[in-house]
C-alpha cells in the first residue's frame, strides 16, 4: 500500500515504492513514445509550453494523486534523451539501468555523509571506492610505472562533476604553495579552472595558446620561465571541444624542472583507464598531484558522479574542519570515523554506491569494453565523414569526439543546420571552434550505437544544410 506520505525507508518502504516504481516506469515508457526522437520537436517555445500545460499549478491548495505519473510523463516527453543514438552533443551520457537501480537505493535510504551516525556503511563504502580509483590513477601496478613515494598513499574525493573537482584542486594547490599561486593552463582548458580561480581569489590565470587543440611542453615551458612562481599547471586529458589529450609526460617533465605543481584535468579521458587498448593514452597521469575524474561521461553513471583523485593524501589535511555536532574531537578520538574533511559539502549523498555497484558488476574489462566500443564507434565516424565527399573532417579522433563541417559551408550555416536539426528534434550535435572556424561535433558516448546510426546522422545533416 501506498499513499503519498508513505516513506521510503524502514520496513514498509519498499512496498511503498514498488507500485509507485511501477508508475514511473509506465510514464517513462509512455513520454519516450510521445517526443520520438532524441529530442522534443519544437524549439524552447513549444517545449515550455507543453511541461507548463502538463504541470498546471505546481502548488494546488489540495494535491492531485496522479501528479508522479503526469509530471514523470511530460519530463520524458521533453526530455533529451543520451540513448537516443543521434543524441550526440555534449559529455552527457546514457547511465547504465544498473546504476540507476543502485542510485534508486540511495534515495530510499538518504544515508548523508556529512557525519558518521548518519551513514554509518556508506562512509566506509566511499573509503573503498576512493581508494580503489585513486589506485587506479597513480599505482595502477604495471611494474613500477607508478612515481609514488612510499609514504604516500593516493586516495580521492568524491565530487559533483569536473567543476567541483577543478575547484577543490586550485583550493588544495593554493593551500600548499600559497595565495599567491599562479594558475597557468592551456587555451584548451575547460572554462571550470579560470572560474575556480576567480571564485577563489587567485591572480588571472596565465593562459598558454593551445592553436593545435593541445598544450605545447615548449610553450608551457616559456610561460613558466616567464613568469615567477609558485605555479599550478592544469593539463587536459580529454578536451571538451575535440577530445585530445595534451602530452603529459613532457608536460609533467616541465613542471618537475620548474617546480611546478601539476593538475591534470581527465574529466572526460579518465575513463580510458579501465581499458586495456587505450589506457596508453594516458601515459604520464600518475606524475600529476591531482586529477579530475567524471564517471558520468566515459563511466555510465547518472549525474552526480565526479572525483578528485590526489597522489598524496596528505594534501587533504587542509580541509579538515570542526564542527561539534558532526564531528566532535571526542567523538573522533573515541573512533568515530570523521567525514568532513571529504568534502566541502555538508548533507552529501552517497554516489559511491551506484559506481561501486557498477565497477564491481562490469569489472574492468566490462568497462573497458563500452570505453572501446564508443572510442570505435567514432573512429568509424570519422571514416565515414573522411570518405564521403560532402563532408570535411576536423582530425581523426583521439578519445569518442568527431568534429566535421559540411565541404564549402560557410560558419552560419554549420550553426544553422545543428540549430534546425535541434529544433525539429531530429538530431542533437555539438558545435565547437576550431582553426578559426566553426565545426559540428559528435560525442560518442553511447556504446549501443552502430554505424548505420552515424550514416544516418550525416544523411540529415546533408540534405539540412542551407546552400
Ligand atoms: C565536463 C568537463 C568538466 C566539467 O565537468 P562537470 O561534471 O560538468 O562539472 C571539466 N573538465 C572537462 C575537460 C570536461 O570535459
Amino acid at each position: 500500500m501506498s499513499t503519498p506520505a508513505s516513506l521510503a525507508s524502514g520496513p514498509e518502504g519498499p512496498h511503498a515504492l514498488r507500485p509507485l516504481l511501477d508508475t514511473v516506469l509506465h510514464a517513462l515508457s509512455e513520454g519516450a513514445l510521445l517526443r520520438q526522437g532524441p529530442l522534443p520537436a519544437g524549439g524552447p517555445d513549444a517545449v515550455a509550453a507543453r511541461m507548463r500545460a502538463a504541470v498546471g499549478d505546481v502548488l494546488p491548495d489540495q494535491g492531485e494523486p496522479n501528479a508522479l505519473h503526469t509530471v514523470v510523463r511530460a519530463l520524458a516527453e521533453t526530455a533529451a534523451d543520451p540513448a537516443d543514438p543521434l543524441c550526440t552533443a555534449h559529455l552527457h551520457c546514457p547511465p547504465l539501468a544498473l546504476a540507476t537501480a543502485a542510485d534508486l537505493a540511495v534515495s530510499a535510504l538518504n544515508p548523508s555523509l556529512d557525519s558518521w551516525d548518519q551513514a554509518p556503511g556508506a562512509s566506509e563504502l566511499e573509503a573503498l571506492v576512493t581508494g580503489a580509483l585513486a589506485r587506479e590513477v597513480f599505482d595502477p601496478g604495471t611494474g613500477g610505472r607508478g612515481g609514488i613515494a612510499a609514504r604516500q598513499v593516493p586516495t580521492a574525493l568524491i565530487t559533483t562533476g569536473g567543476t567541483e573537482s577543478n575547484q577543490v584542486a586550485l583550493l588544495l594547490a593554493r593551500e600548499a604553495r600559497g595565495a599567491g599561486v599562479r594558475l597557468v593552463h592551456g587555451a584548451n582548458a575547460h572554462h571550470s579552472l579560470p572560474r575556480a580561480a576567480w571564485l577563489l581569489g587567485l591572480a588571472e590565470p596565465v593562459v598558454v595558446p593551445a592553436p593545435a587543440g593541445a598544450l605545447d611542453p615548449a610553450a608551457l615551458d616559456e610561460a613558466l620561465t616567464a613568469l615567477p612562481g609558485p605555479h599550478l599547471v592544469a593539463a587536459t586529458a580529454g578536451t571538451t571541444d575535440a577530445g585530445m589529450i595534451d602530452p603529459l609526460p613532457e608536460i609533467a617533465a616541465v613542471c618537475a624542472a620548474h617546480g611546478a605543481r601539476l593538475h591534470v584535468d581527465a574529466a572526460y579521458g579518465g575513463g580510458l583507464l579501465f581499458s586495456d587498448r587505450y589506457r596508453d593514452l594516458l601515459a604520464g597521469l600518475d606524475a600529476a598531484d591531482s586529477v579530475t575524474l567524471d564517471l558520468h561521461k566515459l563511466g555510465w553513471q547518472p549525474v552526480a558522479a565526479g572525483l578528485l583523485a590526489v597522489r598524496d593524501a596528505a594534501d587533504l589535511a587542509v580541509l579538515h574542519h570542526r564542527a561539534d555536532y558532526l564531528n566532535a574531537g571526542d567523538d573522533t578520538e573515541a573512533g568515530l570515523p570523521d567525514l568532513l574533511g571529504r568534502s566541502l559539502h555538508t548533507s552529501r549523498r552517497p554516489d559511491a554506491l551506484k559506481i561501486a555497484v557498477t565497477l564491481k558488476t562490469l569489472g574492468r574489462s566490462g568497462l573497458g569494453r563500452l570505453v572501446e566500443q564508443v572510442c570505435d564507434g567514432a573512429r568509424e565516424f570519422a571514416a565515414l565523414v573522411h570518405e564521403h565527399p560532402g563532408f570535411e573532417l576536423h582530425d581523426r579522433p583521439t578519445l569518442s569526439t568527431v568534429l566535421f563541417r559540411p565541404a564549402h559551408a560557410a560558419d552560419d550555416d554549420v550553426a544553422a543546420v545543428r540549430r534546425t536539426l535541434l529544433t525539429d528534434g531530429r538530431a542533437v550535435l555539438g558545435r565547437a571552434r576550431a582553426d578559426g572556424r566553426l565545426w559540428l561535433k559528435v560525442t560518442l558516448l553511447n556504446p549501443r550505437t552502430r554505424p548505420d546510426d552515424l550514416a544516418a546522422l550525416l544523411t540529415l545533416v546533408e540534405g539540412n544544410t542551407p546552400r
